[in-house]
């Protein structure tokens, strides 16, 4: 519980005016953040604003929503577009870089933005909804492409979208028989666990097509009792759950932390699949760590929790090239480690 809990439910914040009356950050700072907000949306839901520490801007939670003005730094090797979306998009709403799945991006809107967000360049901008003729011209996409197996709805979050709209998306996949899997990634279970509502769940439910939730949550603190509770509707539903995770400095980059946001996950039935590596977004600079502390942390991991709880370690590389495992390597020449750190023989070849 935390002073701020009086204000549930109460309405989002959405600009640095709103944040400053709050008490998240002090007047002083306003002129630097009208500068963030100018470029990078803002939105803390009530939920949201519940985990954070007032006064505190080390708070994990407050890292990760409350903007600062180290957004306006920008890193030589930080790009527009981290991941390459526009480079594999052949129609709006579509991003097909693997033969076999496709991102469908209906939203570019979230519940509660990141301020590490991979797309912020795009997510939080314009009006943020795909238009019917576009999503037609999506949904024609996949059609076309019979190698395409999973359709991956992403964004913006897709949970923002009412379950009137939901239906109809699912109703379209439905259609197109070489779907077999859709997969949704979102944070509303964790930023706005009251939009998890029954006509949700049945809303994803009635495609007839194999739907898993992949949840994304950076701190153990955002597993709340309600959070829980939402990630329960879903799975007892028969909708399984994974998780992904953005390594983040002086948010999870600790090995306690990791250990007990992945238990987390694993106590509310979500398997742990992705640890990102922090995108070269632009002005995220203060929130990455390096590759070595990352490998550091994974190899910690496998050491002492269960393999239940041991996510991959990956990075989307730079200008579009694919995602790859980063975790630390066990074998080399002649020498396998152990899960503690000690060398021993294994046969070459
Ligand atoms: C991350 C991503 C996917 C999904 O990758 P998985 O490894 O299957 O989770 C698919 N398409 C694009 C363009 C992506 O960036
Ligand atoms: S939920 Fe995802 S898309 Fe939305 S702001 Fe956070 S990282 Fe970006």
């Amino acid at each position: 519980m935390t002073a701020h809990d009086t204000t549930l439910p109460g309405s989002t914040l959405r600009s640095p005016a709103d944040l400053a009356a709050a008490g998240l950050v002090a007047p002083v700072a306003l002129p630097g953040l009208e500068a963030v907000a100018a470029r990078y949306a803002i939105a803390i839901t009530p939920a949201s604003l519940a985990l954070i520490e007032p006064g505190d801007a080390a708070d994990p939670i407050a890292r990760q929503f409350v903007p600062t003005e180290a957004e306006l730094v920008m890193a030589p090797e930080e790009l527009a577009d981290p991941v390459g979306d526009t480079t594999h998009s052949p129609v709006e709403g579509i991003v097909h870089r693997y033969p076999d799945r496709v991102l469908l991006m209906a939203t570019h809107t979230c519940a509660t933005y990141c301020r590490f967000c991979f797309r912020r360049e795009s997510v939080g901008q314009g009006d943020g909804t795909l238009s019917a003729g576009a999503l037609d011209a999506a949904i024609a996409y996949i059609a076309a492409h019979p190698a395409i197996w999973e359709v991956i709805l992403t964004g913006g979050d897709p949970l923002i979208l009412s379950p009137r709209r939901l239906a109809a998306i699912m109703d379209r996949l439905a259609g197109i028989e070489h779907v077999k899997v859709v997969r949704l990634h979102t944070r509303i279970p964790a930023v706005e666990p009251e939009r998890v509502s029954d006509a949700l769940v049945a809303a994803l439910k009635r495609s007839g097509k194999a739907v898993y939730v992949a949840l994304h949550a950076n701190h153990p603190r955002e597993l709340t009792p309600t959070a829980r509770a939402a990630c329960a509707r879903l799975i007892d539903a028969g909708v399984p759950m994974l998780s992904q995770t953005v390594l983040l400095k002086g948010v999870n980059d600790d090995p306690q932390t990791l250990a007990a946001l992945m238990r987390g996950f694993v106590e509310s039935r979500i398997k742990p699949y992705y640890l990102h590596h922090g995108d070269l977004a632009p002005g995220t600079s203060h929130l990455r760590t390096t590759l070595a502390e990352g490998q550091a942390l994974v190899a910690g991991l496998r050491g002492h929790v269960s393999g239940l709880c041991n996510p991959t370690y990956v990075l989307d590389i730079p200008g579009g090239h694919g995602k790859v495992p980063v975790g630390p390597a066990y074998i080399s020449d002649g020498e396998v480690t152990d899960p503690w750190g000690r060398t021993h023989p294994y046969p070459r070849g």
